[in-house]
């Protein structure tokens, strides 16, 4: 992920502006330290919410005022996912949901002070996977957490969740723009092609489609994906997708024509 100036979170280098009044709202408050400790990212898939969750782990570990700033090290090893006390919750290999052993182990990394002085930082990806008994174990973290520690529950099916576990979470909804929004962002962003057809059979999903690009989909196909775990560092194929959408950009360069 490129990040951009901070102002905004971008991918390949472009803002995702219709992320813009979620991001208002969160450095409103981390201006305010009023940073919530728990946040409720509803999402459909592709509209930016990932980007939004990586943005909002910004605004709880940058070292710079205003934060995010996008540009210290702080911000650039969350854009890397390589930051220490950021924590990456995600079903293991072979399973759809997250489980108790996997928010056990959360919690106790949550628990113990961070590496930097800013706090600790989990995404948990897709949340509404939490099963009733990982939901539960969550709750002690959500009613109880240690001061600086921002907990993300990432979901495109938030009304899957627990109540109780809603309820303890500040909810940011991404709204993807409209059809001719997302075709001229990927226009600006990949080059001329029939985006509209893409569209069509994605929905107005701008990242999913922009993954539609062939030398975005070679590049991955070629990038061997580690075992899911919970330790810093690793994020399900995401992580991978965005290096490769990275490498790929800089070996292009801008290219003319994106094909479909
Ligand atoms: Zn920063």
């Amino acid at each position: 992920m490129n990040t951009g100036t901070g102002a905004m979170p971008a991918v390949v280098g472009h803002e995702l502006h219709w992320l813009a009044p979620q991001v208002t709202a969160l450095r409103q408050a981390a201006a305010q330290g009023r940073l919530p400790h728990a946040l409720l990212i509803q999402d459909a898939p592709g509209g930016g919410g990932r980007e939004l969750a990586l943005y909002a782990a910004q605004t709880r570990l940058c070292s710079r005022a205003p934060a995010p700033c996008g540009q210290c090290v702080d911000c650039r090893r969350v854009a890397a996912l390589a930051h220490p006390d950021l924590w990456l919750l995600v079903p293991e290999e072979d399973s759809k949901q997250l489980k108790i052993d996997q928010v056990r182990a959360l919690n106790e990394a949550l628990s113990l002070t961070g590496h930097g002085a800013a706090g600790s930082v989990a995404i948990l990806e897709p949340a509404e996977a939490l099963n009733a008994n990982a939901a539960n174990a969550l709750l002690k973290t959500l009613e109880e957490p240690r001061p600086g520690v921002l907990i993300v529950l990432l979901t495109a099916a938030a009304g899957r969740l627990p109540a109780t576990v809603r309820s303890r979470c500040q909810r940011l909804n991404v709204q993807p723009p409209g059809r001719e929004a997302c075709a001229a962002w990927l226009r600006r962003s990949r080059g001329e092609a029939d985006w509209e057809a893409v569209l069509e059979v994605l929905g107005n999903a701008p990242l999913l489609a922009l993954q539609q690009d062939p030398a975005i989909k070679n590049s991955v196909a070629k990038t061997k994906h580690p075992p899911f775990s919970l330790e810093p560092n690793s994020w399900t194929q995401r992580a991978f997708y965005v290096k490769a959408i990275e490498d790929a950009v800089a070996k292009g360069g801008k290219r003319g024509k994106a094909a479909a």
